[in-house]
């Protein structure tokens, strides 16, 4: 089985741990957010010109993009709440097989971004409901 935060096989993954990357994420924010649940699990070797790729067609697209997610959650980090310094955060990252697409993208902070680094988690229900 695999972790539905980091893609690795459950008994390498260190998620539980409590001073993990995914409870100091949680912890911004005070809140948790059921795993994610993929159809097949992510890719781990991921070829360099398709995350080329990816990052290409993110930087097209990244002003509408941003414009669509702070109209439709607020301008403000999907996590924590913070309204600064914000990017756009592929849920499924690049690295694990994620595409850059609308439905694949989430605004976070600079900070609760670097903390989820490849951790794969959807903070965007939350958002929408409030
Ligand atoms: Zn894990
Ligand atoms: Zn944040």
């Amino acid at each position: 089985m695999y972790c539905s935060y980091c893609g690795r096989l459950s008994h390498r993954c260190a998620c539980g741990a409590p001073e993990s990357d995914i409870r100091r994420f949680f912890a911004r924010a005070g809140r948790r957010y059921a795993p994610l649940i993929l159809a097949r699990p992510p890719k781990w070797a991921v070829p360099p010109q398709i995350k080329r790729r990816e990052r290409a067609t993110l930087r097209r697209h990244s002003r509408d993009w941003f414009r669509r997610l702070a109209a439709d959650g607020g301008e403000r980090c999907a996590n924590c709440g913070a309204g600064e310094k914000l990017v756009l955060d592929h849920v499924i990252p690049i690295a694990r097989g994620g595409l850059s697409q609308l439905d694949n993208l989430q605004l976070l902070c600079a900070e609760c971004n670097r903390i989820k680094g490849k951790l794969m988690i959807d903070c965007r229900a939350f958002t929408r409901r409030e």
